[in-house]
């Protein structure tokens, strides 16, 4: 099934200040006239995605977090529908940063729901923190996925992303490793098989990402043979060059 590549890029809690911000954005939008068959989506802190949408039509925006919520009493909350309106169309949800706050599957099962309802579309991350000699990670990304995705209908199945993200090979974990396009070969193949016996046949359009310290000189390799459709991209989207090389190499390894 033919799925369209796409490359996201995790800004996290940076930069420090507007100005910042939409000199980075202005940097990579004015360096993709020719992305035709990527999707490229940049979440910064949702505070710079106003100004920062009427700086290209090419990038989508996208969230970091969301509230399940509507409106209501939820001091310090935004919900979907709010960042809909502000602009965004996608959003992270189950960061291994968040969930170390301590975000449950289950919180993340309420917040898929309502970017769903809205037309958010969840980029949904999974990744265990460890890997051990008995592969007890692949159970722990099945339940993540399981519950994560619990009660979500087939027919919504599809604008779902999941993002595989080996929380040890996040650039900010303390001693990290490479992981290799194998690891993500396997897990993506697994994760499909997952989908396809929850969701059938309509989960075939789902795109799975690869994440995790992906930089210019290794996205070749996940995109050829880490079995995936794009990459989500930390700290290498901090650096416009780094983060347009690595668009490129997506859009030359589209067919
Ligand atoms: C992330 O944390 O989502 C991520 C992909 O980060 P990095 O590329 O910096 O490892």
């Amino acid at each position: 099934m033919e799925r369209k590549k796409m490359v996201v890029g995790n800004w996290k809690m940076n930069p420090l200040t507007h100005k910042e911000a939409e000199k980075l954005f202005d940097a990579v939008a004015k360096s993709l006239l020719w992305v035709k068959k990527t999707e490229v989506v940049i979440c910064p802190p949702f505070l710079y995605v106003e100004k920062l949408k009427k700086l290209s039509r090419k990038i989508f925006l996208g969230a970091q977090d969301v509230f399940p919520g509507d409106v209501g009493a939820f001091t310090g909350e935004v919900s979907s529908g709010m960042l809909y309106e502000l602009g965004t169309r996608y959003v992270i949800l189950g960061h291994s940063e968040r969930r170390s706050f301590g975000e449950s599957n289950s919180d993340i099962n309420k917040k898929i729901k309502g970017a769903l309802v809205v037309g958010l579309r969840p980029i949904l991350c999974v990744g265990e923190s460890a890997r051990d000699e008995n592969h007890g990670y692949f159970s722990l990304v099945k339940t993540q996925i399981e519950e994560c995705l619990a009660g979500i209908s087939k027919n919504s199945i599809s604008k779902v992303i999941i993002a595989y993200e080996p929380i040890w090979a996040i650039s900010s974990t303390p001693g990290r490793k490479d992981a290799t396009a194998q690891d993500s070969l396997e897990m993506a193949i697994f994760i499909r098989k997952v989908l396809s016996d929850k969701f059938g046949k309509d989960s075939g359009s789902l795109r799975i990402l690869y994440g995790g310290s992906v930089n210019e000189k290794d996205a070749l390799e996940f995109l050829k043979n880490g079995g995936v459709d794009g990459l989500l991209v930390g700290k290498a989207s901090l650096d416009a060059k780094k983060f347009v090389e690595i668009i490129k190499i997506c859009e030359q390894s589209s067919k």
